[in-house]
């Protein structure tokens, strides 16, 4: 790992370069439907019992991708269960391994949020290190998801946003939500070329289950990602859905992840192509431009 406390220093010195301005190219391709689960739960760890067992059975019966960002603080309090769920998938590309940050911290928080650059450092770097202790490889990529407290956009002229980006790129981030960045976080990819990075990946993220499910903003969840997915399949725009653990076992109709199962053929019978996060990554001609 870098040594954080000269990486800090060097990027203060760096950090008045990065701005090029070049413009962030969107993606081109075919619909894609991103599937996603922020692993995060932080309560009682028999509330989440069968979980993993039962993603493992549904996503491999139905074939069905789905990428895991998963906090640190909760591959520390199952590190046992974490493991087991690694070494059953790690060779199977229908499941991507990849990091929420330590805390749920999220990034970019307006000053009084009480976190400095190096509290923020020191979560991350936590976090992947914990990556490598239990399954033995550092993670390419972070989601953010609604975090308390309000949020700079990336692309603004503050330069502490600007180091908190520089500090996860030296923690070797290959790809990051199109957050805050000035583009459709919904439906675009983006590189952040801007921020001097044209080799890390912006990927689509919206319709966190929080809201759809766990407190049925919308009416009937499934009728209503239908109607969305109906809506941008016609638009010809990708698909990003965000779940999360403890809602998706917590606060869904049944244990057997059923809906899962259900939203997926819907999305295929669309014409939407399934693929995790990190093989949208690997397919750079389709991002980079
Ligand atoms: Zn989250």
């Amino acid at each position: 790992m870098i040594n954080r406390r000269n990486f800090i220093k060097s990027s203060a010195l760096t950090v008045a370069g990065f701005y090029a301005g070049a413009c962030v190219q969107k993606i081109s391709t075919g619909k894609l439907f991103l599937l996603r689960y922020d692993t995060e739960w932080w309560g009682e760890q028999s509330e989440m019992e069968g979980f993993f067992e039962q993603v493992i059975k549904v996503h491999r019966e139905d074939k069905i991708p789905a990428s895991f960002f998963c906090t640190g603080l909760t591959i520390n309090n199952r590190k046992e269960v974490f493991r087991d769920f690694y070494s059953e998938v790690k060779n199977d590309p229908l499941f991507d391994i990849q990091n929420h940050s330590y805390q749920h911290i999220g990034l970019c928080k307006k000053q009084g949020q009480g976190l400095s650059l190096e509290e923020i450092s020191d979560d991350y770097q936590r976090a992947f290190e914990l990556h490598q202790k239990v399954f033995g490889r550092f993670p390419d990529g972070i989601s953010l998801c609604g975090t308390p407290g309000e949020s700079y956009p990336y692309f603004d002229s503050s330069e502490s946003t600007k180091r908190e980006f520089h500090m996860l790129a030296g923690l070797g981030l290959k790809m990051v939500n199109t957050h805050l960045s000035g583009f459709d976080e919904s439906s675009d990819f983006c590189t952040y070329e801007r921020l001097g990075y044209p080799g890390i990946m912006g990927f689509p993220s919206a319709y966190s289950d929080t809201s759809w499910m766990q407190r049925r903003e919308f009416g009937d969840p499934l009728v209503y990602i239908f109607r969305e997915m109906d809506q941008r399949a016609g638009l010809n725009h990708h698909m990003p859905l965000m779940l999360h653990d403890w809602v998706s076992w917590q606060h869904a109709p049944d244990k057997e992840l059923a809906f899962v199962r259900k939203i997926v053929e819907y999305a295929r019978n669309k014409g939407y192509q399934l693929i995790t996060h990190i093989d949208c990554y690997r397919n750079k001609a389709w991002w980079q431009g």
